[in-house]
């Protein structure tokens, strides 16, 4: 099934405006208005779902949120990127096991249960995808789910 992901990412954007509100966090949407993807608009949801929650919830007080569209040869490649605290090198090979939180008592705080990133890869793969991450501590960090075109 034919799912338009612009239209996907804006509602979930709307859905998080009130918890980017309270912490006062720009989300940029950034994607072309027609783009359309092949598969379960569950899967889509839940993927970017997550990631732009995450990419909120640890992020600054006022920081800012990107969703970006890009293409490659062989993929197409939709980012979100955060101006948050950044995962240490250290903690990044296992952010996407179950139960992996970086900062124990930060994510305590925050609640949550540490299985969000390890469905969301297991989601991009049922799309035939995959999901990769780059952080820098003190700058950000930026999620790239790259999807096959169809
Ligand atoms: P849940 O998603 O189940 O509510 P969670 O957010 O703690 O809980 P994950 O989404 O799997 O779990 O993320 C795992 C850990 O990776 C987080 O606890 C956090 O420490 C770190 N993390 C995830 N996304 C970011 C981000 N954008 N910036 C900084 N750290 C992050
Ligand atoms: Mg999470």
């Amino acid at each position: 099934k034919s799912i338009n992901l612009s239209n996907l990412l804006s509602r979930i954007v709307e859905e998080t405006s009130v918890i980017a509100k309270r912490k006062n966090v720009t989300v940029v949407l950034d994607v072309p208005e027609k783009l359309e993807v092949k598969g379960d608009e569950r899967l889509f949801y839940f993927i970017f779902k997550n990631l732009i929650d995450n990419a909120i919830k640890y992020n600054h007080e006022g920081g800012k949120v990107e969703i970006k569209y890009s293409t490659l040869p062989k993929e197409q490649v939709i980012s979100v990127c955060d101006t948050g605290p950044g995962i240490p090198k250290s903690h990044l090979p296992f952010i996407f096991e179950r139960f992996y939180r970086v900062d124990k008592s930060r994510s305590r705080k925050l609640g949550g249960t540490g299985l969000g990133l390890s469905i969301v890869k297991l989601a991009v793969e049922k799309l035939n995808g995959k999901v990769d991450v780059e952080s820098e501590v003190g700058k950000g960090t930026c999620f790239k789910v790259y999807l096959p075109y169809t």
